[in-house]
């Protein structure tokens, strides 16, 4: 039986999840067309997608960048449609034609393109973890009320979707579920000792043991804001209270998360950390193809540990429960304070501790409101940003 063609909006093409997404559909010619191909400001990388890949539509960040494309797209004789700005990724998100939207722009970016996806009825493939921290209950009213298919792609999440059943949206204790077990490599700097970690260095930061990530994401791991993050993202996916999601450190990343229910029974899944299997599992569900992946060899591995998180090294961690607990406009504070934070820290702005302190002080000094519209969230987002930038540039926590 032969699939039948599927056009995908890659959002953050260029980025880590955004090549292995390219590449399973490289894969898979038969069952998915890159329609649009959507990046930040990598002319060249993205070019050289274009050129393989011949979807209809690119688009980059401004109108120069995507003159410079559109130039050599024409002179390469490619049909490509060159694009720009913040309106194109929402349109390209939701157009008839699209059948299925890869949300892998990193951070608040990526909001408004998946959610016009989520109010399109798009199938979503959502990697971009920060839409559901910024904006939960809104991403997922609109994913409930516009009929779409939402698949995630953080690969604990996941783990965890492929452990529970297929009807768990009745409810997790309904289901028999007493916990969800978030696992977390503990990153970089599981064991530096305290007093060194004033010093650590972007790329020692960004040095992820198990995983080639992003930078942003690299340093949320360093930091354990990206588990906190996901904390956050599992609250919403899997209607989850915080009681119930239990971050366990399983430094070898060979279990990606689980699920415990009432028998005793607990559900992994296990693989290889690469992220081609939850994207081809997102892409193909409810079917399986193949993704490239080594298979996994328990031999090799021949054993895995398991430990509690350390709350007091990593702070970040307890913030996300801080303000999943605080709801509103909390988290998206926490998430804004937190971009500006790690991009401060690749910069040499800010030391690696200072991500934590910026993050606490941020949200000590702005209250929560309502997570209301998406106007509001924005707001929030904009009014956290501007102050975590305010106290980089004071220099606060250097
Ligand atoms: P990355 O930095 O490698 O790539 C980000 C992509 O987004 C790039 O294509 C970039 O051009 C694009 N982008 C950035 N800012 C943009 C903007 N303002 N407008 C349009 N495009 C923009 O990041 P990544 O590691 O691929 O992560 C992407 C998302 O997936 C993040 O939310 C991350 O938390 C999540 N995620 C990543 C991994 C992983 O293994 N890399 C695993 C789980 C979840
Ligand atoms: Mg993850």
């Amino acid at each position: 039986m032969s699939a039948i063609l599927q056009n995908i909006t890659v959002l953050g093409s260029t980025g880590s999840i955004g090549v292995s997404t390219l590449d399973v559909i490289r894969r898979h010619p038969d069952r998915y067309r890159a329609f649009a191909l959507c990046a930040h400001s990598q002319v060249d990388k993205l070019f050289e997608q274009c050129l393989e890949f011949k979807p209809r539509f690119a688009v980059l960040r401004d109108a120069a960048l995507a003159a410079q494309l559109a130039d050599r797209c024409s002179f390469a004789g490619l049909d490509t449609e060159v694009r720009y700005g913040v309106a194109s990724l929402v349109e390209l998100s939701a157009l008839p034609e699209v059948d299925a939207v890869m949300a892998a722009i990193v951070g608040a970016a990526g909001l408004e393109p998946t959610l016009a996806a989520a109010r399109a009825g798009k199938k979503v493939m959502l990697a971009n973890k920060e839409v559901l921290v910024m904006a939960g209950e809104l991403f997922m009213h609109a994913v409930r009320e516009h009929g779409a298919t939402l698949l995630p792609v953080d690969s604990e999440h996941n783990a965890i979707f492929q452990s529970l059943p297929g009807d768990f949206s009745r409810g997790l204790v309904e289901c028999g579920i007493q916990k969800i077990l978030l696992t977390a490599s503990g990153g970089p700097f599981r064991n530096t000792p305290m007093a060194d970690l004033g010093n650590v260095t972007p790329d020692q930061a960004c040095a992820h043991p198990n995983w080639v990530m992003g930078r942003k994401i690299s340093v949320d791991s360093a930091t354990m804001m990206n588990k906190g993050l996901e904390v956050i993202e599992a609250r919403w996916l899997f209607d989850a209270p915080p009681e119930m999601i239990q971050v366990v450190v399983h430094p070898q990343s060979v279990i990606h998360s689980a699920v415990q229910y009432v028998d005793g029974s607990v559900l992994a899944q296990l693989g290889n950390p690469d992220m081609r299997t939850p994207i081809a599992y997102a892409m193909a569900w409810p079917e399986r193809i193949a993704a490239g992946v080594e298979p996994l060899d328990l031999f090799k591995i021949a054993h895995l540990d398991f430990m509690a998180p350390d709350f007091e090294r990593f702070r970040c961690l307890q913030l996300a429960y801080d303000v999943l607990r605080e709801g509103g406009t909390a988290p998206a504070i926490l998430n804004a304070a937190n971009e500006i934070a790690v991009a401060a820290f690749l910069d040499g702005q800010l030391p690696f501790l200072g991500i934590a302190s910026l993050n606490e002080a941020v949200l000590q000094s702005l209250p929560a409101g309502p997570e209301g519209s998406l106007a509001d969230v924005l707001a929030a987002d904009a009014e956290a940003r501007q102050l975590a930038r305010k106290m980089v540039q004071e220099r606060r926590f250097a």
